[in-house]
Parts: structure tokens; C-alpha cells; sequence
């Protein structure tokens, strides 16, 4: 016997062995045995869910002269010569390659004859959508008055391409795409049959890769056994789809949240000599952190993607590891990483960046932070608080300086006084910190950011942030949410419509990437112009000062 592929081998021949669509299959047996049969049907929906598989069961219970129970008999010859695609009242039209006016005329012609040995002559058209627009109206010509012995199935991916003149005269189904469930359950009664042994966490990465598609399933399934044989790990499945084994994402992901550093860059460059390709990785890193966060918030009652339960023991451990908000944080930049990667030649950079940034994330140099450590360090030495960093009491709050009420935690959400929206780029440093106590925590991420970059424009009715990295740029920008709370939140401020507007100038990028431990701490002559606590503390810190400029011009007043 010839090698079939098993898309082909398993590809259903009764209603009841489509799976997944039973909507579909319910209503199209129903209109079989009620005799209420349609001239013209779409079926729409992604690739490989079974639109011409159905199509062609469909036609064999029209056309089948042993129909049972509206299930096509499958041994006679209409049905076998419908299955191999030769019969001659069934007529499969490619609709990418026979788009024209003239195939359609042809089809036109050849449906006003009878069919030759069944009740129907049926016309499936696949990718209808392909059609030319003459075509289509070719094809309604005919559709207005069909001969009472045509049938015609459209299949499309794409159903917003069919005009509205053909949509209106089909009956239209709509194929959801298949749940991994039902891929799982389908690929392991095929692999029983071909007495192929698979665990069950490769079917469930199978049916994942596949996207909701029966077919592109089936192929993967038949790539890894010509590959593997009759025994298939998780691990080989990884291997034929590129992916990295799940084990070593979440390692990646437990070095991000514990800020291992170099366990973390270790693993990218094995990924990179590996071959492996980093945005794929970063999309699983991505679904891991999905996974992750539904842990974090319903336990063990989440579910993964393939609708599997998260559990216990995988992902407790990893939960230990991180907040939600953290993880949402996160999250938000991996994805931004992820868009970037795929566009950038400078893939594994972004990739290491993006990393140790987070790993950064607890401990960057913060305004807030800088002055919380050096009121530490004060309380318990003998210097004195007269940094002009330290915000001023109210009532010694001189002009140009922002009223400080609202800067301080235990303001109520209405700010006491209204601001200047001017005065704001020359307080930069402490409009950010009412940013972090003004704004909600899953926006950390943004703001931290944000400190990496500059006030560059005030008008009366907008702001310009400037950063110094278009990545940074892209990933604020991205949060529309974040921009819509800045904007309200410096209309609570000033009483006063304010949009926000982000660019980004690789000029003047004097500022370190990231600030915090573990860094070289910048020249101690660098700071000369600092109070001496500050310089005393950045050299305490080993800290770098994240904008110098502004803060000089501050200590100049
Ligand atoms: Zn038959």
C-alpha cells in the first residue's frame, strides 16, 4: 500500500467523525433528512478546520445512493470517487487559481447539463474569496437562478472578500477554530492506530503550534513521526517546532524574577548558538508569563492556552518568585520586546537588555528611592538634610516651585492648589515622584521608564516626554492605558485638557541604561556640582544619577 499522509489517512469521511464543528454538522445532517436542502452554502473559517472535509461529506450524502441515516455509505462508487476528488458531478474548483470571469463561464455553461449518474451536480468552490469581481458576478447570475439540480459550496478564509450579493444568497456557516482538547483526543486515537507511543504533553504541544487547525496538526504530528519513530517526547516535539523545551523557559523566567543575572545571559547565549530563534522564545516566554499571572491570581483553578489546569508543583514554585503586579510589568515589557526582536537585526541585544532591565527592576535609582536611602542614611549619621533635592515644606514654597501638598502621599485625590502646567518641566524630579504615588502600581513599569527620559516641551495644553532609547519610546507609547492616566491625572493637577505626546532623540543619550547595584558607579568628579550628601550616597549606592542636568539646574537656583 502507498504512504498516505495522515491528514489524508484520518481526514473524516462521516459527520460524525468532523470534529469540532458540531453546530455545523447538526444542522446540515437535519437539512438532509428533512429534505430541506439549500442551494448554496459557505462555509467560512480558519485553515484546516474541516471546511472542504465537511463539504465533501455533504456531497456524498446528496449524492450517495446508500445514504443512511444522512451519513454517506463510503463503499459505493459515487462516495469513492467523491473521496479521491474524481468524481464528475462533484467538481472541486481551486478559487486562487480559477479566479476569472471566463472559469467562471465555464462553470456557468457546464451547470445548465445534468448530472450524469447522480440527483446533483455540486460545485465546490475553495478560497472563493479569490475571485475576480467579474467573476463574482458571473457567479451571481447564476446563484439568482440556480437549475434546480446544482449545489453549490463556497469554502473561504476570508468572508469579508465575498461581496454582500453572494453572502445574501448562501446559507452561511461560520467553523470556530478546534480546541486543543478535541486536537489532543483526535491525535491520540491516530497515533493509537498508527501504534506511535506520545505523551501527552507533546500532543498538548501539537495541538498548541496548530492553532485551532486539525490539518496543520495532523502534519506536525506526521513531520515527528518520520523524524522520531514510534516513541515521542515533549522534547523532540520542541526540537521539530523549534521551541525550547518548557523547562528552560521557566528557568529564563525564574532568573528574571530573582534577578540572576548571569544565569539568565548564560541561557540566551545558549538559545543563540543553539540556533534557536529569540522571538520565538520570547513568545513562549510571553504564554509562560500568561500562565504565570492566571496562577497568581486563581492557583490551581487556571488554565494554560490548551486549556490544561496550571499545576501545583510547576507553577507554585515560580509564583514564589514574583507579585502579579511585577508580573504584569513584566509581561508589558516582554511583549514590547518581543515586537521589537522580530524586526530588529540587533535581536539578541534587545533580548539581553530587556532581561537585565528587569532584573533591575526592584532597585532602580528612583528619585523616591535616592532620597528614601539618603534619609536612611541620614537619620543615622551626623549630615544634615539640606539638599535642595529634599521637597520643601508648603509654606516655604517659593515661586516656580510645585505646590508640595500634592506631592505628598497623604493628599487626598483632589489636589489643595492648582498648577501651572509651565512649572512642570522645571520639577520634573518631582512630578515623577507624584506620578509614583498618584498612579496605580501596574503602571511601575512605564514610570520607570519615564525617568529615563526628559521633559522636552510645555505648551498650555501639552506636554512632549522625550526619551533617549525609541525602545523605552515604544513601550510607554504602547500603554494607552498609562497615557490616559497621565492625562487625567495632570487634569486633576492643573484643571486643564493636557495631551501627552512621546519622542524619541538618540541625541544627547548621555544617560546610563540602568542604575542600581551591581553597576559601575559613575565618576565621583561627574557629581562634583551635587550637595555632598547626594555625592555621599551615589557613592554609597554605587548609583548613577539618572538626569543630571535637570538636577543642576535645581541646585543652581
Ligand atoms: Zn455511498
Amino acid at each position: 500500500m502507498t504512504y498516505l499522509v495522515i491528514a489524508r489517512k484520518y481526514r473524516p469521511q462521516t459527520f460524525e467523525e468532523v470534529v469540532g464543528q458540531s453546530h455545523i454538522v447538526e444542522t446540515l445532517r437535519n437539512s438532509i433528512l428533512s429534505g430541506r436542502v439549500g442551494h448554496a452554502y459557505l462555509f467560512s473559517g480558519s485553515r484546516g478546520v474541516g471546511k472542504t472535509s465537511l463539504a465533501r461529506i455533504f456531497a456524498k450524502s446528496l449524492n450517495c445512493p446508500e445514504v443512511k441515516d444522512a451519513n454517506p455509505c463510503n463503499r459505493c462508487e459515487t462516495c469513492e470517487s467523491i473521496s479521491a476528488g474524481t468524481n464528475i458531478d462533484v467538481i472541486e474548483i481551486d478559487g486562487a487559481s480559477h479566479r476569472s470571469v471566463e472559469d467562471i463561464e465555464v462553470l456557468r455553461d457546464g451547470s445548465q447539463y445534468m448530472p450524469t449518474r447522480s440527483p446533483y451536480k455540486i460545485y465546490i468552490i475553495d478560497e472563493v474569496h479569490m475571485l475576480t469581481r467579474h467573476a463574482f458576478n458571473a457567479l451571481l447570475k447564476t446563484l439568482e437562478e440556480p437549475p434546480p439540480h446544482v449545489k453549490f459550496i463556497f469554502a473561504t478564509t476570508e468572508p469579508n472578500k465575498v461581496p454582500d450579493t453572494i453572502l445574501s444568497r448562501c446559507q452561511r456557516f461560520d467553523f470556530r477554530r478546534i480546541t486543543p482538547q478535541d486536537i489532543v483526543e483526535r491525535l491520540r486515537q491516530i497515533a493509537e492506530k498508527e501504534g506511535v507511543d506520545i505523551e501527552t504533553s507533546a500532543l498538548y504541544q501539537i495541538a498548541q503550534a496548530s492553532n485551532g487547525g486539525m490539518r496543520d496538526a495532523q502534519s506536525l504530528l506526521d513531520q515527528a513521526i518520520s523524524f522520531c519513530g514510534a516513541k515521542l517526547t515533549s522534547e523532540e516535539i520542541s526540537r521539530i517546532l523549534g521551541t525550547l523545551p518548557q523547562v528552560k523557559v521557566l528557568d529564563f523566567i525564574r532568573f528574571l524574577n530573582e534577578g540572576r543575572k548571569e544565569e539568565g545571559l548564560a541561557l540566551i547565549d545558549e538559545i543563540y548558538w543553539m540556533g534557536g530563534d529569540l522571538s520565538l522564545f520570547l513568545e513562549q516566554v510571553v504564554e509562560n508569563m500568561r500562565n504565570l499571572m492566571v496562577f497568581l491570581s486563581l492557583g490551581e483553578r487556571g488554565r494554560d492556552f490548551s486549556g490544561a489546569p496550571l499545576r501545583e508543583e510547576v507553577w507554585r514554585p515560580l509564583a514564589k518568585t514574583t507579585t502579579l503586579p511585577k508580573a504584569i510589568a513584566f509581561t508589558q515589557a516582554l511583549i514590547a520586546a518581543k515586537k521589537k526582536v522580530r524586526q530588529d537585526s540587533q535581536a539578541r541585544v534587545i533580548l539581553e537588555m530587556t532581561f537585565l532591565y528587569l532584573c533591575h527592576f526592584d532597585e532602580f535609582l528612583r528619585p523616591s528611592n535616592l532620597l528614601r536611602k539618603v534619609e536612611d542614611f541620614s537619620s543615622k549619621s551626623s549630615f544634615s538634610l539640606t539638599s535642595p533635592l529634599t521637597p520643601k515644606p508648603t509654606s516655604s514654597s517659593t515661586k516656580g516651585k510645585l505646590p508640595v501638598s500634592a506631592s505628598t502621599p497623604s493628599a487626598s485625590s483632589a489636589p489643595s492648589a492648582i498648577w501651572k502646567v509651565e512649572e512642570i518641566k522645571n520639577n520634573w524630579t518631582n512630578f515623577l515622584e507624584i506620578l509614583h504615588k498618584k498612579l496605580d502600581k501596574s503602571f511601575s513599569l512605564c514610570l520607570t521608564y519615564l525617568e529615563e527620559a526628559k521633559c522636552e516641551k510645555i505648551t498650555s495644553d501639552s506636554i512632549t516626554i522625550c526619551f533617549f532609547q525609541d525602545f523605552l519610546k515604544e513601550v510607554v507609547e504602547e500603554n494607552q492605558e498609562f497615557k490616559r492616566a497621565l492625562e487625567n491625572l495632570l487634569f486633576q493637577l492643573t484643571q486643564k485638557k493636557i495631551t501627552v505626546y512621546f519622542t524619541y532623540s538618540s541625541l544627547s543619550s548621555t544617560q546610563g541604561t540602568l542604575g542600581g547595584r551591581g553597576c559601575k558607579s559613575g565618576d565621583s568628579a561627574e557629581y562634583s556640582h551635587l550637595p555632598e550628601i547626594v555625592q555621599k550616597a551615589i557613592e554609597m549606592f554605587q548609583g548613577t544619577l539618572l538626569r543630571p542636568r535637570e538636577t543642576s539646574s535645581e541646585t543652581n537656583k
